[in-house]
């Protein structure tokens, strides 16, 4: 009996190691593709930096998604780029205005949702601005305020909704006047973060923050589980400001803009890279406008937007905008509304 015994125990004690040593090996191997990681990139595309910032399982995988999402960027910027001249948008805008031009489903999009918002803000945000944001760029280059002439006559002829056709039928884009100049500057890099969720919501990457210079998509919750904290960009006059605080959000976009960081200087002035389009002159360069929203396109625009219209006129449109978090700070006053009030809770 106890002779059986003994080679039964010593198997029983060879079969109990080996099951350890394959567990042990087995946890490794899952923790190293289960524990989570960052796992950060970042890119210059757009004139701008584009960094990505995710939680991820499997390395490697991230990786291998980023690289993709970042194709779409470099692929959207060949269709909406105005310093390229193989963009679409530069075949557009110099083909022959007396015809329809074709655009690709991208243009036909992006150039409804400009319209629609174009709408709602009075004309506030208009990407027929093109014409008027070259002509300040270009007086900053030689150092000469524009004349008042200038001016109107860019207005009349060259900006506005009356400018433009789209023809949605077959997807086609048509300019009134030969001067029609489209910029699709306050609303792209918007429209590449929804492209990008998309593609990270497809890979099943459900956690990180997307940065795309000073857009941001909080996708999901941070490596801790928490909602994402966000600090705000702030003109540097204004960062004293004690009641400036950073907000928390999951699953939402946060667009600022103001004429502090991008602004042209003309005889030692500065001027805000964002115009007016019914003065066409630029506006009030201490302003910053943050948008928080679950659209990354409609926010960049409405920042934009924001920044142009008076406050009465933001206040306006907020009563018909639901689940829109606004902040507005200037030199002289602060204004932020309730959903953006909310989004100081961790
Ligand atoms: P940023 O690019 O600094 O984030 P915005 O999103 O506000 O800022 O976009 C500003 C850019 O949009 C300008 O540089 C110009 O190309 C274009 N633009 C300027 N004014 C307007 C306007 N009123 N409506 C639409 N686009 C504008
Ligand atoms: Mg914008």
């Amino acid at each position: 009996m106890n002779k059986k015994m003994f080679p039964s125990r010593l198997l029983m004690g060879r079969l109990i190691t080996i099951f350890v040593i394959v567990y042990m090996v087995l946890c490794h191997n899952y923790q190293n593709v289960h524990a989570k990681t960052m796992v950060s990139r970042s890119f210059y595309t757009m004139g701008t930096d584009l960094v990505f910032d995710l939680v991820c399982n499997d390395v490697d995988y991230c990786y291998q998604v980023i690289q993709k999402a970042h194709g779409e960027v470099l692929r959207l910027d060949k269709v909406f780029s105005n310093y390229r001249t193989d963009s679409e948008l530069y075949r557009v805008v110099n083909s022959n205005h007396t015809y329809p031009v074709k655009i690709s489903e991208d243009f036909f999009r992006l150039t409804a949702v400009s319209l629609f918002v174009n709408i709602l803000s009075n004309g506030a945000f208009d990407i027929t601005s093109g014409s008027l944001v070259d002509l300040w760029k270009n007086s900053s280059k030689n150092n000469i305020v524009p004349a008042a002439s200038t001016i109107t006559g860019l207005k009349t002829n060259c900006v506005g909704l009356k400018q433009l056709k789209v023809i949605s039928v077959d997807m086609s884009l048509k300019f009134i006047s030969a001067c029609v100049d489209i910029d699709y500057g306050a609303i792209g890099k918007g429209f590449a973060l929804d492209k990008i969720s998309a593609i990270l919501e497809n890979a099943h990457v459900n956690n990180g923050i997307i940065n795309f210079g000073g857009n941001v998509n909080a996708i999901g919750r941070n490596i801790n589980g928490e909602k994402w904290n966000i600090k705000l960009r702030i003109p540097p006059s204004l960062e004293n400001n004690v009641n400036i605080k950073d907000i928390y959000i999951s699953d939402l976009s946060v667009s600022t803009s103001g004429g502090y960081e991008r602004y042209y200087k003309i005889n030692g002035k500065r001027y805000s890279h964002i115009i007016d389009p019914r003065t066409g002159y630029p506006v009030d360069n201490s302003k910053s406008v943050t948008v928080v929203s679950t659209d990354a396109t409609i926010g960049d625009a409405l920042s934009t937007a924001f920044s142009v219209m008076d406050i009465v006129e933001v206040k306006k449109l907020l009563d018909v905008l639901d689940n829109i978090g606004v902040l507005i700070i200037s030199d002289n006053m602060k204004y932020e509304n309730n959903y953006y009030k909310k989004l100081y809770i961790k």
